[in-house]
């Protein structure tokens, strides 16, 4: 699933993930010990380390909950370089917003609206 979100971004000219994303992220509940399962992405601001932390399961809503959260990872990407001040958003309506339109002209649901949840 996640490797299916993925290639959506690199479909579009967007980042593949990096080799740090795939050995550090938590992708799924670990056994034997308790986590917050609210789904996030986190930028570790070294200019490599990206991670998305989510007990994926497999379900058409959890599909889409990765596509939001690789879109958070992907503005991570493209602002590394960028001094920490400039790292937010052009716009505050544009990350979230911005990802919902795409999405949801790939899954022609006009009218599902999608909060951020992290
Ligand atoms: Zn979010």
């Amino acid at each position: 699933m996640f490797r299916t979100a993925e290639e959506f971004f690199t479909s579009i000219n967007m980042s593949a993930m990096p080799p740090e994303f795939w050995e550090r992220s938590m992708l799924e509940k670990p056994q034997g010990r308790e986590v917050v399962c609210h789904a996030s992405a986190w930028d570790f601001h070294d200019g490599k380390d990206f991670r998305i932390k989510m007990c994926t399961r497999v379900n058409e809503e959890d599909l889409f909950t990765i596509h939001h959260e690789m879109g958070h990872v992907e503005y991570f990407i493209q602002y590394k370089d960028q001094p920490m001040a400039f790292r937010e958003g052009a716009n505050p309506g544009k990350n979230t917003r911005g990802w919902v339109a795409e999405l949801n002209s790939i899954h022609k649901k006009p009218n599902l609206r999608l909060t951020c949840r992290g």
